[in-house]
């Protein structure tokens, strides 16, 4: 039996609609559907092989340097060039989605807050 495919598997696969901002063989980014800032965005890797950055880190570190990589290209060609970079890890830090993905919040973010 194999695990039903997350929100963003389908959201590769295009079998839902998002905002596409970012695309590569490995790589994908969409604007969130809930922001939480002005430049809201999300880096996916494509490979549904990786729950969390720690577990990606681990295996690929290339691909996690990729990943940040598109969050900077990103956050200068969307916002001024500066972000902040989100990796929720666990239900208890707020994860829904188990399938590593990079938060990309940018556009006049509060000095001093994490929130
Ligand atoms: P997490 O809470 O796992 O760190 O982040 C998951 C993110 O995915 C949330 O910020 C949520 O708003 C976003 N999200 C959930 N479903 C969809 C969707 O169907 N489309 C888009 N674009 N974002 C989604």
């Amino acid at each position: 039996m194999t695990d039903a495919p997350t929100i963003f598997e389908r959201i590769i696969a295009r079998e839902i609609p998002a905002d596409v901002v970012y695309e590569d063989d490995r790589i994908i980014a969409f604007r969130d559907i809930k922001p939480q800032a002005p430049v809201h965005l999300l880096v996916v890797p494509k490979t549904a092989a990786y729950p969390d950055v720690a577990a990606l880190a681990a295996a690929d570190p290339e691909l996690l340097a990729a990943v940040v990589a598109v969050a900077k290209r990103l956050a200068g060609e969307l916002s001024d060039g500066d972000y902040r970079l989100v990796f929720n890890s666990g239900a208890n830090a707020g994860q829904t989605v188990f399938h590593v993905h990079a938060h990309v919040l940018a556009g006049g973010l509060a000095e001093g807050t994490l929130g």
